[in-house]
């Protein structure tokens, strides 16, 4: 039976009583759904995209017995970390590798040197062996020729195991199939049914029927890793989970060639670093972040991680000169670890939990290493409900033994791959191959005959389950096997059954997702924004610019257009993509360049002031040096107060002014709120501001932090396209990473210059009797941070100005509701005759 046909069958099978239905085609479910149906349980598995689509398939790849968690006193993880490893390697030969490791450590490491010693000691004690001596720097050498030449660096040997972690999901899920179990991919669990107060079943979304069912069982696992808190949130229950990305960079073997694992020290503070032979290339990871990107999103390494993982390898591998562009690829992942509220993410404990709420059990925050032990305890909690469980043996076998290929005509090294990763399926395998299948794709140990049978029998439902998890040529081969995807089409198409034109799209998404997702990232990252852009047949899609300038580099999106140069500037806490909704529009009439403050965005802080000051002499070197010449300046609030100043200050340069609820003084004769005065005070006093904004940032994430300002701004936040609210958490995650108080210290400190310029009121008023430049004031009615009052008092300051409340409309009106925001900018710049006092041939400069 094919597979789509057996995915028919099994959905027409839905309606039928199950004992356990399990959420999450992870490690996790899958060890429930394998050991559930071992104890002759009748049991569902569903996955939302693909089976080991999550955290399990962009793990390290160790199977391990978790020496670093002796360091936080995890003895149980560590003893039990050892034992399943013991039975992995026995029973999983060839998906699961022994794998010498070191420890590669100085004396000048301090304490720290001892301790990572005595720590090995430990753990090879754990491990029932005997302690081996350390290899002294120059046997180390001859071991690893490539790593730097020090003095009394020391290599600690000891024990670790490698595995194809998404094949090991398979695996599990095939054998559990082969034992009765059920599973399906690309379905998506969207809500709980409760029948007495207690869960007993799921509303369920077939996303590639495009169908709904729902689902009954005797219980219901949410094995979902870190989404646990997402499906526990249909009843309500607290979030649990701190997510944390950790992040890894592929190297071929030939640039970087290892025999062993080796982890050490960052050059920068006390975190391991490892890198180690994985198929044929060498890992390097991992990074340990706390991800505030939304879950649905595939996670992708940032830049900062990129950084921190290559000053790793050039401080311990010198001679090799590794450089960016020889990484092949990126991944990352993200970690369901229990939120324990330490500062530091690597502080937290890498224990599992499980967790009973009106008959939900959550299994939560273990290891790949620790799968078989971990659904032991989610199913040891499920015995009140399904007693058969009591049956299951807590010592037996995990993994069955595949059949030998002794008559195969195969390498031992090739039987040993394919018994490892298609277990029983081996044989049929190696039978269904044509000619010449049995050879491997250049570069890499991969079988030709292995994409055919993953194409045929494993459920294959778009191009990425089977180049990124069937098999890891997306995370072996440069730019994700692009210039193997004619040869894998010969073979695959017509086993999947597809059309040329469902291939060709197939083959672009999955190209776009391996630029996006698996590609060293841009600076900035902004393919996705494109491609919207693009896919609403703009005529311009926005193009990424850096230029240094005096002071320091700026960075700009340009948005095209042809005519009079407008020049957008954002609100605090924004970037230049918040004009993203606006800015397309009016190309047709005007060449828009929107730049980045500075402090937000991308244009860097370091050693730079972000005060009005500032950021207006950084618009006149960018209006001097970029534009050549007089533009139309649009600022909102906080850009709205930079832009005025400029206005005022060098009207040379300023053919028009238009202010978008700019910030500004309350109207005179208005009285403080003594609550919100007191706010205020707090916000700018240094330290303070800073410490209480970042712990908001460490409570809601930069998702929560972006939020909070939108529903601040807006009157109406769904009207803000999704993707000025993805591209903005992305920034600010970004910035929370990279400096020590995050996101709060620009942010904090350019309010603090804000509220100072806005207290020196006779200079504000001073700027707007200054401005020669027709303006044009527009204010949302609905603003709850600057009320229209205040724009109303503006007004009345300048009657030659155009004033223009808004209606139904917020602080931002060019995010809420752009085409009517553009429409009034575009009738003013026809009346107002600012447009045609604009050079016609402001040409950019680009950097
Ligand atoms: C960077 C990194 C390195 C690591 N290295 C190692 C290592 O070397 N060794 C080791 O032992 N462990 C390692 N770990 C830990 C290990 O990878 C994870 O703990 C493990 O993979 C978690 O598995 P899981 O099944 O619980 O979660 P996942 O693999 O994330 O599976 C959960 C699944 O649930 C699905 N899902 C979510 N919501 C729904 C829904 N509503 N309906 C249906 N399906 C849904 C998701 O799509 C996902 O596929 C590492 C983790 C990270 C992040």
């Amino acid at each position: 039976m094919s597979a789509s046909t057996q995915r028919e069958t099994l959905w027409g099978a839905l309606a039928e009583p199950w004992d356990l239905l399990i959420i999450g085609g992870g490690i996790t479910g899958a060890s429930v759904l394998r050991e559930a149906t071992r104890a002759g349980v009748k049991a569902l598995l569903v996955e939302q995209r693909d089976f080991a689509w999550g955290t399990s398939s962009r793990s390290s790849k160790l199977v391990h017995g978790g020496l670093r968690y002796l360091a936080t006193g995890d003895v149980h993880l560590v003893r039990q970390s050892i034992r399943e490893r013991k039975r992995l390697l026995a029973e999983g030969d060839g998906l699961v590798r022994p794998l010498d490791f070191m420890l590669a450590s100085h004396p000048k490491e301090g304490g720290k040197h001892w301790q990572g010693r005595a720590g090995i000691f430990v753990y090879e004690l754990l491990t029932g062996r005997w302690p081996r001596g350390n290899h002294a720097t120059s046997r180390l050498h001859e071991l690893e020729p490539s790593l730097v030449r020090e003095e009394r660096l020391i290599g600690v040997p000891y024990d670790e195991a490698w595995v194809d972690d998404a094949r090991l999901v398979l695996r599990i899920v095939r054998e559990a199939v082969a034992a009765g179990g059920a599973a399906l991919n690309h379905v998506r669990v969207t809500g709980l049914l409760r029948e007495e107060g207690r869960v007993a079943g799921v509303e369920l979304w077939d996303t590639v029927g495009q169908r709904s069912a729902t689902v009954r069982a005797r219980a219901v696992v949410n094995a979902t890793g870190v989404w646990a808190d997402s499906v526990r949130a249909h009843l309500s229950g607290a979030p649990k989970l701190r997510p944390l990305r950790g992040s890894h960079l592929v190297f071929s073997s030939q640039r970087f060639p290892l025999a062993h694992g080796i982890s050490f020290r960052h050059p920068r503070g006390d975190r391991f670093v490892c890198v180690m032979p994985w198929e044929d290339s060498t890992l390097v990871g991992t990074t340990d972040l706390d991800h505030s990107t939304p879950l649905d999103q595939e996670p992708s390494i940032s830049s900062e991680e990129v950084a921190y993982l290559m000053e790793a390898v050039e401080s311990r591998f010198p001679a090799l000169g590794l450089t960016v562009d020889d990484v092949v690829s990126c991944y990352a992942g993200v970690r369901p670890v229990i939120s324990s509220g330490a500062s530091d993410p690597s502080k937290e404990s890498r224990e599992h939990l499980v967790l009973e709420e009106e008959g939900l059990v959550t299994v939560t925050g273990g290891k790949l290493t620790t799968c078989r032990a971990i659904a032991h305890d989610a199913l040891r909690a499920l015995r009140r409900r399904i007693p058969e469980l009591a049956a299951l043996e807590p010592e037996g076998p995990f993994l069955g033994t595949p059949p030998a290929l002794d008559d195969a005509p195969l390498s031992p090294e090739a039987r040993l791959r394919l018994r490892g990763r298609y277990g029983a399926d081996a044989p049929a395998l190696v039978a269904a191959a044509h000619a010449g299948e049995l050879d491997a794709v250049p570069g890499t140990s991969t079988l030709w005959a292995e994409l055919r049978w993953a194409a045929r029998n494993e459920n294959v439902v778009h191009l990425d389950d089977l180049l990124l998890r069937r098999v890891r040529l997306g995370l072996l081969l440069p730019r994700g096997g692009e210039a193997h995807l004619p040869a894998i089409r010969a073979l695959c198409q017509r086993e999947l059954g597809w059309d040329d034109a469902r291939w060709e799209s197939e083959a672009r998404a999955y190209l776009a997702l391996w630029r996006t997702h698996y590609a060293l990232p841009e600076r900035p990252r902004l393919s996705a924004v494109n491609e919207v852009r693009l896919a609403t047949s703009l005529a311009n899609p926005v193009q990424l610019r850096t230029v240094n300038l005096p002071g320091g580099p700026v960075h700009y999106a340009d948005y095209g257009g042809s005519g009079p140069t407008v020049v957008m500037l954002h609100g605090l806490g924004g970037c230049y993509l918040n004009w993203l909704p606006a800015a397309p529009l009016l190309t047709k009439h005007a060449r828009v360049l929107a730049v980045d403050l500075i402090g937000f965005g991308r244009t860097p802080i370091a050693g730079r002031s972000v005060g009005v000051e500032a950021q207006r002499q950084m618009l006149h070197h960018f209006l001097t040096e970029v534009v050549g010449g007089p533009a139309v300046l649009v600022g909102n609030s906080w850009g709205g107060l930079v832009a005025l100043a400029h206005a005022a200050r060098a009207p040379e340069t300023t053919a028009g002014l238009v202010l978008v609820s700019p910030a500004q003084p309350p109207p005179r004769g208005t009285r403080l709120d003594p609550a919100q005065a007191s706010r205020l005070v707090l916000h700018t006093m240094p330290g303070v501001g800073e410490y209480k904004v970042w712990r908001e940032g460490k409570r809601t994430g930069a998702r929560g932090l972006f939020m909070d300002l939108l529903t601040l701004g807006c009157a109406d936040v769904r009207r803000v396209p999704q993707e000025v609210v993805e591209e903005n958490t992305a920034l600010i995650a970004e910035r929370m990473e990279r400096m020590p108080l995050g996101h709060s210290a620009s942010y904090l400190r350019a309010t603090r210059s804000m509220i100072l310029t806005l207290l020196g009121r006779n200079r504000f008023e001073s700027w707007v009797h200054g401005v020669r430049a027709p303006t044009l004031l527009v204010h949302g009615r609905q603003d709850r941070l600057v009320p229209v009052a205040s724009s109303e008092a503006l007004a009345a300051l300048r009657p030659d100005w155009s004033f223009e409340p808004m209606d139904d409309i917020g602080h931002v009106p060019q995010m809420e509701d752009a085409p009517r925001f553009v429409a009034r900018m575009v009738r003013w710049l026809d009346e107002s005759k600012a447009a045609p006092r604009l050079s016609p041939a402001l040409v950019a400069r680009q950097a």
